[in-house]
């Protein structure tokens, strides 16, 4: 079978393998859809991890059972299933609290080595996994492109969640990438008005057709400013990072009115990771600076539902779909930041 190999930055290759055989209490997925995800493309500017010859990535995945151990009871040949990448341990101090996604020993299908990912024909999926991972039924009428967005769903959903967006809140989005978008329309649907903050022109158009109330141009507009405006000088109720740059953190912090909260739902640069934020801005507004990271394995299901029932817009967020022999080419136009989602589709006639 055919798999892509993350080799040097930059640089996926695509080998024959033999195909997978289903481990102990595991299973075989045949692979028909598996998103790139922006942590995707970090790992493939930074290359694999040292010491690894290659990694095969993807963990936005969904496929179909065909093959299972005997000792595979939770799966069968022929379901169709989504995957997640979090891999918990089960026993640490996070576990045993059901804090699954902040476990000590979290391993991750698609970034650890030693756990392949979906850029494949087929992966193995471990009892391990089946047991401590995140892996569900995909929801009836629910496409393989379609189910493959329910991971990064997930992050979202559960930050919306955390941030309490409730009916007449101003949610402030800073970056309109595919999980900005998302966050755009979870947002909208829980009654939110929301304003979008983008650099990139072509994003400003993509993440239109969220119906975002606002999108301000951050190269040309006064962002706090506009901000402020918006929400007759109160500030906004909520403001979710979504996108790897500080700075914008720190404006977050600017725009929030008192007791607001900011959300660092994107990750920063790991080799830049540090950010300053006003102190005081913070302590004598009471401001909610709060860390989003993942989310409980059932957030999963919840995400395929929605996905299934047209609340999370699939549609929309999916701009291109290529095959796995053109895994270049689609991390390629995902890094141009021209495309929202772009999947490897390996659906079969
Ligand atoms: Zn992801
Ligand atoms: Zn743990």
């Amino acid at each position: 079978m055919k798999a892509a190999f993350l080799t040097a930055p930059e640089t996926l290759e695509l080998r024959d393998i033999p195909a997978p055989t289903a481990p102990e209490g595991g299973l075989v997925l045949q692979v028909r859809a598996c998103g790139i995800c922006g942590s995707d493309l970090r790992r493939w500017r930074e290359g694999p991890p040292p010491g690894v010859g290659g990694v095969v990535p993807g963990h936005e995945a969904a496929g179909v059972v065909i093959a299972t151990d005997e000792q595979c009871r939770r799966f069968k040949v022929g379901d169709y299933l989504a995957i997640a990448p979090d891999i918990h341990c089960g026993t640490c101090y996070y576990c045993r609290r059901e804090k699954y996604n902040l476990c000590d020993n979290l391993r991750f299908v698609g970034i650890t080595p030693g756990f392949p990912g979906g850029f494949a024909e087929q992966m193995a999926i471990t009892a391990e996994v089946i047991e401590n991972g995140i892996i569900h039924p995909m929801s009836e009428g629910l496409s393989f492109a379609h189910a493959a967005l329910s991971e990064p769903s997930c992050s979202v959903l559960a930050t919306q969640e955390k941030a309490g967006t409730q009916a007449g809140d101003v949610v402030v989005i800073i970056g309109a990438g595919p999980t900005g978008c998302l966050h755009v329309a979870v947002a909208r649907s829980r009654g939110a008005k929301v304003i979008v903050v983008q650099r990139s022109k072509t994003r400003q158009e993509l993440v239109r057709r969220f119906d975002p109330d606002l999108v301000i141009d951050a190269t040309a507009e006064d962002v706090i400013a506009r901000v402020r405006e918006f929400t007759h000088g109160l500030g906004a109720d909520i403001v979710i990072c979504a996108n790897p740059v500080a700075e914008t953190q720190r404006q977050a912090v600017d725009m929030v009115r008192k007791a607001g909260k900011v959300l660092l739902f994107g990750g920063l640069p790991k080799a830049d990771p540090m950010t300053t934020l006003d102190g005081n801005k913070i302590h004598y507004g009471e401001v909610e600076v709060i860390g989003a990271f993942s989310y409980h394995p059932r957030v999963h299901e919840e995400a395929l539902h929605l996905l299934a029932k047209g609340t999370l817009p699939a549609e929309k967020v999916i701009t291109h779909q290529l095959p796995l022999d053109q895994i270049n080419e689609a991390y390629q136009t995902a890094a141009t930041g021209k495309a929202l989602k772009v999947l490897i589709s390996l659906e079969k006639e």
